[in-house]
């Protein structure tokens, strides 16, 4: 930790020592989460956060951009490398403006757009109700089966042709299988719609090769870099040249004022990581480590949505297990288990204690688990449920310590 925080601020400093502490002796299985490289933080520690520069590289508002402009280039440039794609625009502040900027480039207010529904695994700015999204949107949301939990794509056709999006969403925030991105196209040409694929979970597992890419069928992407892509905060959009200036002039002057300029630098810093062979490695041990967390989970008696993963992701369904996802969440998070409740397709419980857990893998591939400190994870977690439902603290205990000498052999990157 900075020394220079120290003598300033030693109040903050010592919340910091903390937070790199428990970050240090907890695992983080919360999916969106991660752990960027010492490289990535000093970017976006950077003197660059001094600097203002309203407008796009070579068309600014603001003199001073000799610098400025080659990173955000730079940025740009390894964005269309890593995914293909004709354009991308790295300033959107995060993700949910980064989506509020396509709908500014494509919707009037109370047009249509259908996105699949956030208990469902959808994210909020697909038109969920209580977002600015689904309220000054016509918003129609599709669902996933009873059943199986998957999308069925002939009650998807029948609802665009219904309702007749102008702008289609697919991708969420708890999906624990593989997109397919062709089988939304279809729909959308078939409707006319705008596809937009958001891959904020799944943009890092898409660079490395470990999930297909959306470039060739959507007309815009949609991601996060601090999930799987492993960068700082912030968002950026992709899309074919034909879309360019809409997406360009949505996002500035349209939505927002002066990028970030610490966090686009940051950005082409994860991104010449992104681009490293060592990186689809990463991508690769994060569906390994997944599945083999899920083996360990349903040996012990989990009940998982889809029954599986194919991702960094797993929905687990406690309802079986006669414990809330909030308390198992509080229960496991003692024992150094960082999770997050989540609902469950059709829950029956509220959104605020719902029957759910969702985990993923991505933290704890970073630090250099593997499959065998899965099995030893989802051990533990099926322990402090146990003990959750017990009542026993004491057994929660002996876990965070197990879990906190684990965590001691796995330093944080940045750390
Ligand atoms: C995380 C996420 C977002 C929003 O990102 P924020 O940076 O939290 O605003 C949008 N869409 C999806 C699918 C996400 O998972």
């Amino acid at each position: 930790m900075s020394a220079d925080v120290r003598s300033t601020d030693p109040e903050l400093a010592e919340l910091l020592d903390l937070e790199l502490k428990r970050q240090s002796q907890t695992l983080a299985l919360i999916p969106s989460e991660n752990h960027v490289s010492a490289a990535v933080l000093a970017a976006s520690g950077s003197v660059l956060t001094n600097k203002y520069s309203e407008g796009y590289a070579g068309r600014r508002y603001y003199e001073g951009q000799q610098i400025i402009d080659r990173i955000e280039t730079l940025a740009v440039d390894r964005a269309k490398a890593l995914f293909g794609v004709d354009h991308a625009n790295v300033q959107p502040y995060s993700g949910s403006p980064a989506n509020l900027a396509i709908y500014l480039a494509f919707l009037e207010p109370g047009d249509t757009v259908m996105g699949m529904a956030l208990p469902m695994g959808g994210h909020l700015t697909h038109g969920w109700n209580v977002s600015i999204t689904g309220k000054f949107f016509r918003s129609v949301q599709y669902v996933v089966e009873r059943e199986t939990g998957l999308v069925d794509f002939e009650k998807v056709r029948e609802l665009a042709l219904k309702e007749r999006p102008k702008l289609i969403f697919c991708g969420g925030t708890a999906i624990p299988r593989t997109i397919d991105f062709a089988a939304f196209r279809s729909i959308a040409d078939e409707v006319g719609a705008i596809l937009v694929a958001d891959i904020a979970h799944i943009a890092g597992l898409i660079a490395g090769g470990a999930h297909p890419s959306p470039v060739s069928y959507v007309d815009v992407v949609s991601t996060t870099t601090h999930k799987t892509l492993r960068g700082p905060r912030g968002a950026m959009l992709m899309a074919k040249t034909e879309h360019a200036r809409k997406i360009d002039s949505a996002v500035f002057p349209g939505l927002q004022g002066g990028p970030h300029n610490h966090t686009t630098a940051a950005i082409a810093v994860a991104l010449h990581e992104a681009l490293q062979p060592s990186f689809k490695d990463y991508a690769h041990q994060i569906v390994a480590n997944a599945k083999a967390l899920a083996d360990t989970l349903l040996a012990e008696g989990f009940d998982l949505v889809t029954g599986g993963t194919d991702n960094h992701l797993i929905l687990i369904d406690l309802t079986n297990k006669e414990i809330p996802g909030k308390a198992a969440a509080k229960a496991l998070d003692k024992a150094g288990l960082v999770a997050n409740y989540n609902t469950v397709p059709y829950d029956p419980r509220r959104p605020f204690d719902p029957s759910g857990l969702r985990i993923g893998t991505p933290a704890v591939t970073t630090r250099g688990l593997r499959e065998p400190e899965m099995r030893m994870i989802g051990r533990w977690m099926s322990q402090g449920v146990e003990a959750a439902k017990a009542r026993d603290d004491t057994r929660l205990g002996q876990i965070r310590d197990e879990v906190q000498e684990l965590a001691g052999t796995f330093p944080l990157p940045g750390a």
